[in-house]
């Protein structure tokens, strides 16, 4: 939480929240700012209680595609979209390498998912990532906190009491939480704890050498909106909790994060329970997916989501992409998932009532009226689209093709016009 008071007045200007309420909350935890104390020159943001709602997006080489020039293409391309910060999920390659390069080039705090690089690790020296061991796991959070990490998932809520409700009570889609499922694979075959839960506190005296935001993740989220809000999720999010405030009372941010796949009227339980069980801490979710049966637009199934739990009090959203279900992204669903998930935050923003939010749409809609369609291309949320879809312009040059000569707008205020100039 050890933040330079440059950085804190940049967020209470652009923010419009008083220094003082700033550090107030820094302090409790209901901000946390992502700032690995390496870091320098990014673009750093609050995240939390009154400010606005930020978008994560992932990129990362998969072991199949291990291109870390189409990375950092995809990197460039989730900053200019709008991303507040990015998280590295490589699990293919040099994984050390990609990190060090996304870190180097990446103008937003960076991310990354320890576990994963553990677990390859594990599987490379010993054949089997049930040969995960502590030392390894430690080893390898202190190595990409001194690389300059700024906010790390930690899986340290998949417990064995949250597998064996797993095991009792039956799920349609199991474990779908990658981090997750490496864990539970490695307790099941030793018989023995998470050993991110037995570490905790180890991880949290790390995070607090390098600063780093722990995000502590959903390693047990459901998969599918038959399993929305069951046993093992309910088990995870409450020893979630109990870490959360240990790791504020030693002075390290935290980030909560949630599910998953969630049905619409879910949504709201889901928020509250977290925001409640969790004293307010920052809320970072992965969705909410709110159908399962849309493979090829979950970008649009989890701006749905998204844009009631943050209407509701999510804080974070990591952006899904089109590609979700289907393959590794590819440039295109990374510009389309931000956007989307940039969409859902601002219309959670909106009903927050999140300074300036309203008058973003106000303005547009001014523009929209006057039918000034150079002030609406920049006020829109992607220019891109705007001049894309412009191409197809009307033979009549203040209106667009879908009405024409019959524009409402336009009809309306010619009467008016017409009008005004009969009583002159
Ligand atoms: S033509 Fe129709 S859609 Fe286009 S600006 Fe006018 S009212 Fe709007």
């Amino acid at each position: 939480m050890n933040i330079p008071l440059s950085i804190l007045r940049k967020i209470s200007r652009e923010e419009e929240i008083s220094l003082n309420q700033l550090k107030e909350f820094l302090a409790s935890g209901k901000i946390a700012i992502p700032k690995n104390k390496k870091t320098k020159n990014k673009r750093f943001c609050g995240i939390g209680k009154s400010l606005s709602t930020k978008v994560n997006a992932n990129i990362g080489t998969s072991s199949e595609k291990r291109s870390l020039k189409e990375e950092l293409k995809k990197l460039n391309v989730a900053i200019e979209a709008g991303a507040d910060t990015i998280m590295d999920l490589s699990t293919g390659g040099d994984l050390k390498k990609i990190r060090k390069e996304i870190i180097a080039h990446s103008k937003v705090p960076v991310g990354t998912v320890p576990i994963y690089e553990v677990a390859i690790k594990a599987a490379s020296r010993y054949g089997t990532i049930t040969k995960m061991d502590k030392n390894l796991i430690l080893d390898i959070i202190e190595e990409q906190a001194a690389d300059g990490v700024d906010f790390m998932t930690i899986h340290s809520g998949v417990t064995q009491k949250g597998l064996a409700a797993i095991k009792r009570e039956g799920r349609l889609t199991n474990i779908v939480s990658r981090g997750g499922s490496f864990l539970a694979v490695w307790m099941i075959a030793n018989k023995r704890e998470n050993p991110l839960h037995q570490s905790f506190d180890e991880i949290v005296k790390i995070a607090k050498k390098y600063n780093v935001t722990l995000s502590l993740g959903d390693g047990l989220r459901p998969g599918s909106i038959a399993d929305s809000t069951d046993k093992a999720q309910i088990q995870e999010l409450t020893t979630i909790a109990e870490q959360a405030g240990y790791a504020i009372e030693n002075g390290v941010s935290i980030f909560i994060e949630g599910p998953g796949h969630i049905p619409i009227d879910e949504v709201g339980t889901n928020v509250k329970m977290a925001k409640t069980l969790c004293g307010d801490l920052p809320l970072y979710l992965l969705g909410p997916l709110v159908t399962d049966i849309a493979p090829g637009y979950d970008h649009i199934t989890a701006a749905i989501g998204g844009a009631i739990a943050a209407a509701l009090g999510a804080d974070f959203l990591c952006f899904v992409t089109p590609a979700e279900h289907l393959r590794l992204p590819d440039l295109q669903d990374i510009r389309e998932g931000v956007i989307a998930t940039r969409i859902a935050a601002h219309i959670g923003d909106i009903a927050k009532g999140v300074r300036g939010a309203k008058d973003w749409d106000e303005k547009i809609s001014k523009y929209r009226n006057l039918r000034n369609w150079k002030k609406q291309e920049l006020l829109s949320i992607d220019p891109k689209r705007f001049r894309e879809y412009r191409q197809d312009k009307s033979v009549i040059s203040d209106v667009c093709t879908m009405c024409s000569k019959y524009c409402a707008l336009k009809v309306v205020e010619d009467l008016w016009k017409r009008r005004r100039n009969r009583k002159n």
